[in-house]
């Protein structure tokens, strides 16, 4: 069974989007201000008004079903509440994931060995990280967007791409 890592942020929900449109609303400008904003969201409340992304949580069951991949969800947090809405949202929805929290200031290839890991995640410079250490680094995107590294548009199509 191959390791596979999933992001959560711009992979399985939606977060950043809805966190770019609550910004805006807000007025705030300063990188002070983004700071402050993020580190004190409730991410229960943030997680309830988002959508899904390609419908990620059935796809995740896929992958899990599939039996092909050890499916562990790999997510930078900056806050505690971050981690517990996180956690309390994938529990509820898929009990049996596993989820592993990283703060922001870790890379995501030093918390968890990547060689000959998947990591299946939106933001290139997590992707540069993994892929240097000797992991398989797949990009997630919304869009038709060219990457330098293998993309999905949709989280079932890991199946396909490794089975
Ligand atoms: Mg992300």
């Amino acid at each position: 069974m191959k390791k596979l890592y999933i992001d959560f942020d711009g992979v399985i929900l939606d977060t950043i989007k809805v966190t770019y449109e609550m910004i805006e609303k807000l007025g705030l400008g300063t990188p002070e201000e983004v700071k402050e904003f993020y580190y004190n969201l409730d991410w229960n409340h943030l997680i309830k008004q988002t959508p899904e992304i390609n419908d990620s949580i059935n796809c995740i069951r896929k992958i899990m079903n599939s039996n092909l991949f050890d499916v562990k969800v790999l997510t930078h947090i900056i806050s505690y509440n971050e981690g517990l809405g996180k956690i309390e949202y994938l529990k509820s929805k898929i009990p049996e994931l596993e989820v592993i929290l990283v703060p922001k200031q870790i890379n995501k290839a030093d918390m968890v060995n990547p060689k000959d890991a998947i990591l299946v995640d939106d933001f290139l410079g997590n992707l540069d990280l993994w892929h240097d250490k000797g992991g398989i680094s797949v990009k997630f995107s919304d869009g038709n967007k060219k990457s330098k590294y293998r993309t999905v548009t949709k989280l079932d199509q890991i199946i396909d791409l490794f089975k």
